[in-house]
């Protein structure tokens, strides 16, 4: 791998064989596998400069990592050999199979890997734009307001803390609830657990969309006299009165609710360009790209696949996924160049590390059918383990920079 690539300044002009759009866990990942493949004519198209392992967010909220810990300089992850377009990319144009990009540029190519990610919709829920790092309210969703989580969960002693889920598909649908339990779980140890009334405002009629580990969680909340309503969502905020609306869809209620800390998860969608692009898949309604859900390319653009968060898959958004994901996108994208039909299948596997104390995780692992598909089958899934929070802190970072990034793992 490189030492330091920087952005390329060559023009753009002529035809790129692979054009990779976002150099995030999915984009990097597909790059090095592919380079690795022996592929020339790699383009990453990344605007930003620096490159977020997300996945510590959580702990970072939770006062166990730091913003630092989380982010390494993009040129550091570009594959070696790759050319980095350090633009953003505006549309697609699937049939002239062009690209069009920030600056006023256009780049054409032949096979395309759209891996942009998703986008936080922070105006989706009335007066959480405006409340969002102040009145209260953080998220652990945003770098910006991740260490602030911590903040304010060291410094509260009693009141009322919220914390919501979003009636969206959303990254790493555990971690709404995740931030909870280690905000609960720290209250216990400083002996002030009983002043605080926690609620957890959950859109789907269950606590996690896998059943097995559903049960698990209803013991855990239980366990720290944690609020659960299920079937609600958060309409609205005010954060200048530190009050929410939710609405209860299983009831039809609405209530307010007073708050001293909020922690709020937005709205998720595609970003707008795939949204209003012919790459959207019109059967969802996030507007996310289509993909066929074994062989992830698109059903109308052969030579156009998508993974990663922006993909319209029925699973659950996760790097974890993306780690299956990218092997047979590459496979496959291969075998198109190859003039071959796919032969590569992704069968839904994700998982998510569902943090339940301050020392303590499950580490939930399922496919398309919500069936457990753990890597390691001799330990039980459903028990929480100090060993599975120490593999989430110290073991999955080096991982991730060392192992998927460099397309080795
Ligand atoms: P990203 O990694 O977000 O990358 C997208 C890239 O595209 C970015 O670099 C961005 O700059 C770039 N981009 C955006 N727009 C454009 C454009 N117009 N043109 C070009 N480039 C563009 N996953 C787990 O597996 N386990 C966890 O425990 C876990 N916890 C999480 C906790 C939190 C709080 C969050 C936020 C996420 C968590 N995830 C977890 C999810 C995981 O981080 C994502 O699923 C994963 O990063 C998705 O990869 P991606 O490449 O699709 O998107």
């Amino acid at each position: 791998m490189a030492a330091t690539p920087s952005p390329s300044n060559a023009p753009l002009s002529g035809r790129h064989r692979v054009a990779v759009i976002g150099g995030g866990s999915a984009g990097i990942s597909v790059a090095a596998r592919l380079r690795r493949a022996g592929v020339t004519d790699v383009s990453v198209i990344e605007p930003s400069d620096t490159h977020w392992y997300q996945p510590l967010w959580t702990l970072v909220g939770g006062g166990q990592a730091s913003l630092r810990d989380t982010h390494r300089p993009e040129a550091s992850v570009m594959p070696d050999g790759v050319r980095w377009i350090r633009r953003r990319a505006l549309a697609v144009d699937p049939e002239a199979r062009t690209v069009t990009l920030s600056g006023d540029d256009e780049l054409t190519y032949e096979t395309l890997v759209l891996a942009p990610g998703l986008q936080l919709d922070w105006g989706g829920v009335p007066g959480l734009a405006e409340a969002v790092g102040h009145n209260g309210v953080s998220s652990d969703y945003a770098p910006e307001y991740a260490p602030r989580t911590w903040e304010l969960i060291r410094r509260m002693h009693s009141g009322t803390a919220v914390f919501t889920h979003p009636a969206t598909p959303i990254k790493c649908g555990g971690a709404p609830q995740k931030i909870a339990y280690l905000a609960a779980d720290h209250w216990r140890r400083r002996k002030v657990l009983d002043a605080i009334r926690i609620i957890l405002v959950i859109p789907d009629p269950a606590m996690f969309r896998a059943p097995a580990w559903s049960q698990v969680l209803e013991k855990v909340a239980a366990r720290y006299g944690i609020e659960v309503r299920l079937n609600s969502e958060m309409t609205a905020v005010d954060g200048d009165a530190r009050e929410i609306t939710v609405d209860d869809h299983g009831n039809g209620t609405k209530e307010t609710i007073g708050y001293d800390l909020l922690h709020a998860v937005p709205p998720q969608s595609a970003p707008d360009w795939v949204k209003s692009s012919p790459l959207a898949d019109p059967a969802g309604p996030h507007g996310f790209a289509a993909a066929d859900r074994h062989t992830l390319r698109h059903p109308s653009y052969e030579n156009v696949f998508a993974l990663g968060d922006v993909a319209n898959l029925p699973t659950s958004k996760t790097g974890a996924a993306v780690r299956k994901q990218a092997p047979v996108a590459v496979g496959n994208l291969l075998d198109v160049m190859n003039g071959r039909s796919p032969s590569h299948r992704y069968d839904g596997y994700t998982s998510c590390p569902l943090v339940t104390a301050r020392d303590r995780m499950l580490l939930a692992e399922f496919d398309y059918d919500l069936k457990p598909a753990p890597s390691l089958p001799l330990l039980d899934p459903f028990k929480e383990r100090r060993t599975m929070w120490l593999f989430k802190r110290y073991g999955l970072p080096p991982v991730y920079w060392h192992g998927m990034l460099t397309g080795r793992l």
